[in-house]
């Protein structure tokens, strides 16, 4: 069907035949030819099932292949997979948790934690990141990375999507009005709906001010549905919304679509951070040098992610770098202590306020 096709081979072959063959079967594909003036290629990824050694019915075996031939795709295309168990039992374990995800979508069993968002300069919160949990019954707390793939491959991250939003900005409008949140976009949501208006609808029904809302995209999504974010992007800051590049430094790292594109902030990946006061430092300092003087040319924020030390802090603080998050302020706590963090942090701010009044609260006075 479509773009596949089935081969039964009816003679004894094993594994060393099987890749033999379908290197011959790969090469033959991969000759280019010319069509209408254009010089094309065809790539095949190619899935192998044995019978009866891993099926017993004509319909397992089809599945067996299937499912190496999903192996193939997903081990980078234009390759050969065998059928093995595991493969089964993951199709099986992945199945079972699109069930429970599906499930879950509605519930509790879904909430935010929020990461608080730190200006290096006077150490007070500028806001938070909302970051999804998925309490998984029977299983318990799940991550994100574990989970969001597989919202997103089946379209489920539309509907969670728009209630992390409605939730964030909710949450958002019991803190002190300075303070901004951030909610993370998937590309999937962009590509499959109408964000901007899921967007609006949730500041009508919040009365969240847009200026207070940031919108993180990461640059694959912005290089794969790059038709989509360009008008995208300028509606939101026309509204005033603004718009952070996240994980900045691990994508495509296009320097051209900082300047196309209408961000107010780079979030400069932990990748860069965690290095910084090691012993091999010298590559991740360049770049994060480089990453904050372009940001300042373009009039536009840097904040680092995964701060876990006042060394870094200080270090990224001298290479021009003014805004953090990280383990060393906070790891993401739940919605109820972000008012006790907001209130610890201002009492600790009125007593340094009072322990030393002329130097303020200027932690970097000649930065
Ligand atoms: P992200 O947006 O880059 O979020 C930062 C991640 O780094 C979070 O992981 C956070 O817990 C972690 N982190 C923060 N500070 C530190 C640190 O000092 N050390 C270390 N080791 N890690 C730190 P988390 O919560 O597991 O989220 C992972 C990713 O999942 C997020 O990366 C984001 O891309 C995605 N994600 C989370 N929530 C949502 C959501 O509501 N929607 C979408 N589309 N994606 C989400
Ligand atoms: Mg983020
Ligand atoms: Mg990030």
């Amino acid at each position: 069907g479509g773009d596949e096709f089935a081969w039964l081979v009816d003679h004894h072959m094993d594994h060393a035949d099987v890749a033999k063959f379908g290197e011959r079967c790969r090469s033959l594909l991969a000759k280019s030819f010319t069509y209408d003036g254009n010089v094309l290629n065809i790539y095949a990824s190619i899935g192998v099932a044995f019978a009866p050694l891993d099926a017993g019915t004509d319909e397992d075996l089809l599945k067996a292949a299937d499912l190496a031939l999903y192996a193939a795709k997903e081990a980078g295309r234009d390759t050969l997979r065998c059928y093995e168990a595991e493969l089964s039992r993951k199709s099986q374990y992945k199945h079972d948790m699109v069930n429970d995800l599906r499930k879950s979508i509605g519930s509790e069993d879904f909430f935010l934690v929020y990461q608080p968002q730190i200006n290096f300069g006077d150490g007070d919160p500028t806001g938070f990141e909302a970051l999804l949990r998925w309490n998984r019954p029977g299983y318990g707390l799940v991550m994100p990375l574990e989970f969001i793939p597989l919202l997103e491959e089946t379209g489920l991250i539309v509907p969670l999507g728009a209630w992390v939003m409605e939730r964030a900005c909710r949450d958002a409008m019991t803190w002190p009005s300075h303070l901004t949140i951030a909610v993370n976009l998937s590309g999937i949501q962009i590509e499959r709906s109408n964000v901007l208006s899921m967007i609006d609808g949730v500041l009508a029904k919040t009365g969240l001010a847009p200026a207070r809302l940031e919108v993180e995209l990461t640059e694959s999504t912005i290089m794969k549905e790059i038709a989509d974010v360009r008008p995208l992007l300028k509606a939101l800051r026309d509204r005033g919304i603004r718009v952070a590049l996240d994980d900045f430094g691990t994508g495509y790292s296009s320097l051209a679509y900082l300047s196309e594109f209408p961000f107010t902030k780079i979030k400069i990946d932990r990748s860069f951070i965690t290095p910084i006061c090691g012993a091999d430092s010298t590559i991740a300092r360049a770049i994060i040098r480089t990453i904050t003087q372009l940001a300042h040319t373009l009039h536009l924020e840097t904040t680092a992610e995964g701060i876990e030390t006042l060394e870094q802090e200080e270090a990224l603080n001298s290479m021009g770098c003014r805004h953090g998050q990280g383990y060393f302020y906070a790891k993401p706590i739940s919605f109820e202590d972000t008012a006790i963090f907001l209130d610890a942090h201002k009492k600790a701010a009125v007593g340094r306020e009072q322990s030393a009044p002329s130097a303020g609260r200027k932690k970097y006075a000649a930065a």
